[in-house]
């Protein structure tokens, strides 16, 4: 039956859509507003990551709206670390028991798939290139940029959720209420993306089913596999220093940079140096706040609620997760939005800041311990 409270989902990013699915499935009416255009239709690019690691939680939040195999047809399984020494050495560590593996998956390609399912639920409405501004927090009036018209409107919800990710604007607005907690700290590092081809035949150039690995003490880089047959590396790097993104200046000096610290791989890139001056740097931020409830009226949730640097792969993975809590609470209370809200928050907050710490300890763990013998659980070294 349908039910008349009105919820609206800020950002329809990863989490808000799957939440969003989570509403309607339950019989709410839910609308959607994204900051961005419809990205089925448009080529933004420049996202947050190309492809993000997939694990037991998050299939788990896709089982239950009944995506899992189609998303498991397209996600590419790494069975295990593979390690790339100076010298191209390789080493390994599984990542489980036999036939266990986190999945290596298109960011927007999952987006589209949950899009297009939230898409077809009558009782969604998707509303794009809709941009929160403010919410009047007594009386969950939100101030909306139409990005296209460039005028402002106002939508009034019974009940808001604020997926709308890391720099979440909802977010902004309980920050100026009393008693409201935020932390966020930076890491001293940025990432950049940079690609490795598929091979003239359209193989790939590395181990398929793997997420490599090129420890190098205090930075590294990482790369998964991309159906296309090409690889996207993530090089985690000090903003600052010798050597850092400020201190790689020239064509010749990131060329002859990777060529000395990832030797292996240097061959594999033919736009090396295009890519790194054209790239970005992002930034790597953990974030904890709390309040994440403002009575029963509003939510914050996914990174919005917990935003968490991306050394275990488990942001996405939380957020799902979060939609998996929340929709046994809503089965469990119904419309009862304070007490779903609350309990909610009392179960996650735990949960969600010890990530957020694995996260940042993972880093030392994978740019420097990964390389120690000590800490490698099968070690098979191959020659190049
Ligand atoms: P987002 O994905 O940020 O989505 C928020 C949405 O809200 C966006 O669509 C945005 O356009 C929209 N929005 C923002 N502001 C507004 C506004 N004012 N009004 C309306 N809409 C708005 N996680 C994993 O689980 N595995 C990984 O391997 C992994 N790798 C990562 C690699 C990198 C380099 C980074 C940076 C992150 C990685 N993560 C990974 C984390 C993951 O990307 C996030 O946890 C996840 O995207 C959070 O989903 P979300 O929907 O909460 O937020």
């Amino acid at each position: 039956m349908e039910k008349t409270t009105q919820l609206s989902v800020m950002g329809g990013g990863l989490v808000g859509c799957l939440l969003s699915l989570y509403l309607a499935k339950q019989g709410y009416r839910v609308d959607v507003y994204e900051r961005r255009p419809d990205l089925r239709r448009t080529d933004i690019g420049g996202g947050r990551s190309i492809n993000l690691a997939l694990s037991d939680r998050g299939w788990r939040a896709l089982e239950t709206i009944g995506i899992a195999e189609d998303i498991k047809k397209v996600a590419i399984p790494m069975y295990r670390r593979v390690m790339h020494d100076k010298n191209g050495n390789l080493s390994f560590q599984p990542y489980g028991q036999e036939g266990q593996a986190i999945y290596s998956v298109s960011r927007g390609g999952l987006n589209q798939a949950l899009l297009d399912l939230a898409e077809a639920e009558p009782t969604i409405s998707l509303h794009f290139q809709q941009q929160v501004m403010e919410v009047e927090v007594a009386t969950n009036k939100v101030t909306m940029l139409d990005t296209v018209s460039g005028q402002e409107h106002h939508v009034q919800p019974d009940v808001i959720f604020a997926a709308d990710g890391a720099y979440s604007m909802v977010r902004l607005s309980l920050q100026k209420t009393d008693r409201f907690n935020y932390e966020q700290s930076y890491l001293d590092y940025g990432y950049k993306e940079l690609t490795i081809p598929p091979a003239p035949d359209g193989g790939w150039q590395l181990e398929k089913n793997a997420l490599h690995i090129w420890p190098r003490g205090q930075y590294m880089m990482i790369a998964l596999p991309n159906v296309d047959g090409s690889f996207t590396c993530t090089l985690f790097f000090p903003y600052e220093g010798d050597p850092s993104f400020q201190s790689l200046q020239t064509e010749a000096q990131v060329n002859s940079f990777f060529q000395e610290i990832f030797p292996d791989v240097t061959a594999l890139m033919p736009d090396l140096a295009q890519e790194f001056f054209e790239n970005p740097v992002g930034s790597l931020v953990t974030i904890k706040c709390l309040p994440w409830r403002h009575s029963g009226k509003i939510l914050l949730l996914g990174d919005a609620a917990h935003a968490i640097v991306p050394f275990y792969g488990q942001g996405m993975n939380a957020g799902f997760e979060d939609c998996t809590i929340l929709r046994g609470l809503l089965e469990q209370h119904q419309d009862d939005w304070e007490t779903i809200f609350q309990t909610f928050q009392d179960l996650r907050k735990p949960n969600t800041d010890a990530i957020a710490d694995l996260a940042v300890y993972n880093f030392i763990e994978m740019r420097d311990k990964v390389a120690d013998p000590r800490f490698l659980l099968q070690k098979k070294v191959e020659s190049k």
